[in-house]
């Protein structure tokens, strides 16, 4: 089953990764399309990674694109921290309202120190990533702008 489990993942990540290379930019007109696929690969993601839980897998799905992450994967550098910029590393003031997925959501949040801002994302708890972070004159900071 666990061998199973991870070889979904690893075909769902390939999926995601074609559409993120063959869809975007994605034109005006066909914005709502390819946010029906997506919200459908974040959905399909958030199931895998569930039952890749139960199963013992420790797994977590990036709620914007749908990428299941399996731990022991990841490099402690590539993680973000709850509550803290990743522009400046300063103190993080949610507001707005949450951006609701499937299984998860995302906190959108301003810096206090940078004025950056972008939005926490959490499957049940904090999923280990910032997401759509932009400078306090909202240019996409480079490498984070996902
Ligand atoms: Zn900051």
């Amino acid at each position: 089953m666990k061998k199973q489990l991870l070889s979904l993942i690893e075909r769902h990540n390939a999926t995601v990764a074609a559409l993120n290379r063959s869809e975007l930019p994605v034109p005006g007109d066909k914005m709502f399309r390819a946010m029906e696929i997506w919200h459908k690969l974040a959905c399909e993601g958030s199931d895998i990674t569930i039952m890749a839980r139960e199963n013992g897998i420790d797994a977590k799905c990036n709620m914007q694109t749908g990428q299941i992450t399996v731990y022991g994967s990841i490099r402690e550098s590539d993680k973000d921290t709850e509550g803290v910029c990743p522009v400046c590393g300063g103190e993080l003031e949610y507001n707005g309202d949450d951006i609701k997925t499937c299984g998860g959501g995302m906190h959108p949040w301003t810096c206090q120190k940078c004025g950056a801002t972008g939005a926490e994302g959490y499957n049940e708890v904090f999923d280990g990533q910032h997401y759509n972070v932009r400078d306090k004159d909202g240019t996409p900071v480079p490498g984070r702008e996902g």
